[in-house]
């Protein structure tokens, strides 16, 4: 690709990169998001791309390696300024991986400088003097203290991130931020002279992202949740339009799978149901009995689709999951219903179905994998951090798919129905 490539970023994480890919879009970027480290060159002609990986809690050593490889490919389709996008609660160790891959890739730019801030006030993630906050309380405070693998015991991100880096780590405060642009151009120059490498930046509005944004017009490499990207697009003249979302007209027949157990799904999911429309429960016990369930599904379903959209369903409530889990083992159950419902899902776009969604995080990589998706055009939000995508498919004889990959606690109750009518 050419240097039209503004912003070239690199996610931690899947569900991270659309929460990314969907802010920019909101803010007047065309995006690609692509599912793993790219192959190919890009299929379109796009101001940024979102590289997904999964290498949050990965080796440090793992996902500095992959991270250069996503930089590298990044660099050769002339991306402008680089990305780094990282969880809002700033999901780390001091084993990494936030502060490993930012200095290797302020290495690999030749940078002496960058930000990190997690930062997003619209999902209540504010930073100030350099303390985060969930909602009301301190990151330690949060919940996230407890995290199994990423255990958050200190809301001081200087700190925090100074124990990941060899380079110094420095402040700019909530005063310099309010103050403008310029003055955290001035403060990131003095810090620079006593030798910090990396500055947490405090914010608590978008206002203060909007004014940071400014700041970082020349910076070759930004550090970041989510929420600093609403600042970027103004710097190449781009505002909210509702033409960077626009996807190719849908076509085809549409069809849920949904893999998530969670509460808003289940309300999701008897939402659809109440509404009249036809679905069909995937069980695993049938699954380990032998039964070929996708095949069935898939009779079920492909003299209905013409009629409008299907659900295939594993979706129980918590009772129902956890006595299955005990039978047959979570991650057995787990890998058999996932292996299911990603085989439903190409046989599905295989029969015409061209608008799909998929509930669940880690069904919806399974689906993905299945339907060889690499790369994703982000389009128009359904709900807060869900937006729907246009793909191709071998499923579907490389002709256009609409896709949306639904994380489990997002959306409405009926965005089943809702999110096809916002294609219409
Ligand atoms: P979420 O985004 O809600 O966490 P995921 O798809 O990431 O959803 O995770 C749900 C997991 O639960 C998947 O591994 C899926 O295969 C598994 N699962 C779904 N339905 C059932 C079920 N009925 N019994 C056992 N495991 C299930």
């Amino acid at each position: 690709m050419t240097s039209a490539l503004l912003l070239g970023c690199i996610a931690d994480d899947f569900t991270g990169a659309t929460d990314l890919a969907n802010n920019l879009v909101r803010s007047g970027m065309r995006v690609m998001q692509i599912n793993g480290l790219p192959a190919e060159n890009l299929a379109a002609e796009t101001d940024a791309v979102v590289i997904a990986l999964k290498s949050r809690t990965i080796p440090a050593q793992e996902a500095v390696s992959q991270s250069l490889a996503a930089l590298a490919w990044l660099r050769k389709q002339g991306a402008q300024q680089i990305y780094f996008k990282y969880c809002s609660t700033f999901d780390s160790t001091p084993a990494g991986n936030i502060g490993q891959v930012t200095e290797a890739l302020m290495d690999a730019l030749g940078t002496d400088f960058t930000i990190a801030t997690p930062a997003f006030p619209d999902n209540g993630r504010t930073v100030f003097k350099g303390h985060l906050f969930v909602g009301d309380v301190l990151l330690q405070e949060s919940g996230m203290q407890n995290h199994p693998l990423t255990p958050m015991k200190d809301a001081n991100l200087v700190r925090v991130l100074q124990a990941q880096c060899k380079r110094k780590v420095g402040l700019v405060d909530y005063r310099t931020v309010n103050a403008g642009s310029d003055a955290i151009k001035q403060r990131i120059a003095a810090l620079r002279e006593q030798g910090v490498g990396i500055a947490v930046v405090d914010a608590v509005s978008n206002e203060d992202l909007m004014r940071l944004g400014k700041a970082l017009k020349s910076m070759p490499l930004v550090t970041a949740g989510s929420g600093v990207a609403i600042g970027l697009p103004p710097n190449h003249g781009l505002a909210p339009s509702s033409q960077t979302s626009t996807l190719p007209t849908a076509q085809g027949y549409q069809a849920i799978v949904s893999g998530s157990c969670s509460l808003a799904t289940n309300r999701q999911v008897a939402n659809f149901i109440a509404a009249g429309f036809p679905s069909m429960v995937i069980d695993p016990q049938c699954i380990a009995r032998g039964e070929d369930v996708a095949t069935e599904a898939l009779a079920w379903a492909k003299p209905l689709l013409a009629k409008g959209p299907v659900l295939m369903y594993s979706t129980a409530q918590s009772n129902v999951l956890k006595s299955i889990q005990s039978e047959l083992g979570a991650e057995a159950a787990g890998a058999m219903v996932e292996d299911a419902l990603a085989r439903i899902a190409r046989g599905l776009v295989q029969s015409g179905v061209r608008q799909l969604i998929v509930a669940g995080g880690e069904t919806s990589g399974a689906c993905v994998q299945a339907l060889n998706v690499k790369q994703m055009q982000i389009g128009p939000q359904i709900d807060p951090g869900v937006p729907w995508c246009h793909a191709h498919s071998d499923a579907a004889d490389n002709a256009g798919l609409h896709l949306t990959l639904k994380s489990g606690n997002f959306g409405t109750d009926d965005f089943f129905t809702k999110a096809f009518k916002v294609l219409e």
